[in-house]
């Protein structure tokens, strides 16, 4: 356990560990292109540069491993002025065309010029010129003059997708990054080269200038691509809708989570969010009909009500779903289970297991199926397929689906057939699919972003998805639905929030017990062990 000082502030790290991250321990930033926590150190960008006491030149602090006593200056003249000549050498070739690059404003060529550069070039000759806008695969595209070659995307096709498209080819100033022949970006991790790429040399084609990144706002969420549940941010516009053609999501950036995905997503996760803005279901309706919100969950609580004072539980049944938050699925329990005595309550619904690997992709698609489980939604219950066929049969005559895709599922044909046996089927969910075609009410909730709560991932992780944005007009909350029912169906549901919902189930379901939002935070908890049934 080496103890240094920098900047004359005293630090204790484990030994191996490198200066520029006993600086980090600190709080001192010190610049860097080539570095990244998550890849092998390279050390060929030199801009870390910092000072040692007792030693001649200035060394790298990336590459260099922190020892007893040793006292290193990360910023004095010596140190600005090895910056500022790394910085005129690497933008030596550099085409210096930032009003058109869409790196533009989160650009470490910007950001350190206008901290240690700031000098008048001097270089005279003709630039090297290279390949321009060139598509790397259906994800990325190259711009070669802008690259610094600090092997960022290499190391991560080398180490983290293992999939080694990229190589830097020739040398001196005719040197430059690029696919090995026959090769594509194609892998299921491409986009993450963009991220971790410092300069415009590596652009995402979805996001090309949809928007200048000073437009975007940003906000924390998880993805619900599948059970993973990895950590991003959503950068988003709500008051430039013509940058956006009406779009509010611009992006998605992986978010740190040292347990879950560290620095990574997949693309899956990463372009899969167009669902947010389109095919939207934006009214309520009775059989094709607008109907308003309050005359259609009146109609719904007296048929529930309806009933339950008739003793005809039996003859309704709901498919929840995990794509819901872990406070929606609480409710629904509560509500149909618990206070109206339906029993044919469940999110065990036929799996469609999609891609997987052995790095973050989960083969379960839904965000919350270990979440469904600890609240006993799925296990040991009825079976949505049976549910389905005794509804066909007559023995089941309300059935509410929250979200679910029943065409995909089981067919158009079951579907009609559903339709036409039931007296009421209900459709609750964000989107318009198969489900939302044939049902005879559709209730329009709103999407993940659009709600606080919490998911469970496949680790038993329990993180909340924070809302970003407001419901789009006449959608609303799945809790928010589930609450207003209980209030008409007179149930003793007193909630008026995700928290308040959270705060109730924390105190009945021991997975929960002890946990609050403010205890979860941005990077969650593990779920206590007593429910601890987890799904992969
Ligand atoms: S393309 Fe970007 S990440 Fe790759 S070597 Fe060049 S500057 Fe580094
Ligand atoms: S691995 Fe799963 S949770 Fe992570 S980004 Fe991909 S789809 Fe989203």
């Amino acid at each position: 356990m080496p103890t240094l000082t920098i900047d004359g502030k005293s630090v204790t790290v484990p030994e191996g560990t490198t200066v520029i991250q006993a600086a980090e321990k600190l709080g001192i930033d010190v610049p860097r292109y080539c570095y990244h926590p998550g890849l092998s150190i390279a050390g060929n960008c030199r801009i870390c540069l910092v000072e040692v006491e007792k030693n001649p030149k200035l060394q790298i602090a990336c590459n260099l491993p922190a020892a007893e006593g040793m006292a290193v200056q990360t910023q004095n003249s010596k140190v600005n002025q090895g910056r500022e000549s790394v910085l005129e050498f690497l933008l030596a070739n550099h085409p210096l065309d930032c009003p058109v690059c869409d790196q533009s404003g989160e650009c470490d060529l910007q950001n350190f010029y206008m901290r240690y550069g700031l000098y008048d070039a001097r270089f005279e000759e003709r630039k090297v010129k290279k390949a321009k806008a060139v598509p790397l695969g259906p994800t990325v595209m190259l711009d070669a003059e802008r690259c610094i070659l600090c092997s960022r995307c290499e190391r991560f096709t080398d180490e983290i997708s293992k999939t080694g498209e990229f190589g830097i080819f020739n040398r001196g100033d005719r040197a430059e990054i690029g696919l090995y022949p026959g090769k594509k970006l194609d892998n299921k991790y491409s986009g993450n080269v963009v991220d971790i790429c410092p300069v415009g040399a590596l652009t995402d084609r979805d996001f090309r200038f949809k928007a200048r990144v000073w437009y975007l706002s940003s906000a924390p969420s998880v993805c619900n691509g599948c059970s993973r549940g990895c950590n991003v941010d959503v950068h988003y516009v709500l008051d430039r809708p013509h940058l956006a053609g009406g779009a509010r999501v611009m992006r998605l950036k992986p978010r740190y989570s040292a347990e879950v995905n560290q620095w990574w997503m997949c693309d899956e996760g990463r372009y899969g969010y167009k669902f947010i803005d389109q095919s939207r279901l934006r009214k309520v309706l009775h059989k094709g009909v607008e109907t308003p919100w309050e005359a259609a969950l009146t109609e719904l609580s007296n048929g529930l009500s309806g009933a339950r004072s008739e003793g005809k539980q039996s003859s309704v049944a709901v498919l929840a779903s995990a794509q819901l938050t872990t406070e929606e699925l609480f409710l629904i329990r509560k509500l149909f289970k618990e206070a109206l005595g339906i029993s044919q309550v469940t999110a065990d619904l036929p799996k469609q297991p999609g891609y997987h690997d052995s790095f973050l992709i989960q083969a379960d698609k839904n965000p919350n199926s270990a979440g469904a489980a600890l609240l006993g939604l799925t296990g040991s219950g009825p079976q949505g397929s049976d549910l389905i066929e005794r509804a066909l049969s007559g023995e089941i005559s309300a059935l509410w689906v929250f979200g679910h895709d029943l065409v995909k599922l089981f067919g158009e044909e079951k579907v009609k057939g559903l339709s036409e046996k039931l007296c009421q089927f209900i459709f609750q969910g964000p989107n318009e699919n198969g489900t939302s075609r044939h049902a005879h009410w559709v209730l329009p909730s709103a999407v993940y972003l659009e709600k606080d709560g919490t998911f469970v991932n496949c680790q038993g992780r329990v993180q909340r998805i924070g809302r970003v944005f407001d419901p789009l007009k006449e959608s609303r909350e799945d809790w928010r639905i589930l609450l207003e029912l209980a209030q008409l169906l007179k149930l003793p549901l007193a909630h008026h929030s995700p928290e308040e919902i959270f705060s109730g189930m924390s105190k009945e379901i021991p997975a929960f017990a002890g946990m609050t939002y403010e205890k979860l935070g941005r990077q969650g908890l593990p779920a206590g062990r007593q429910g601890a049934v987890i799904q992969r």
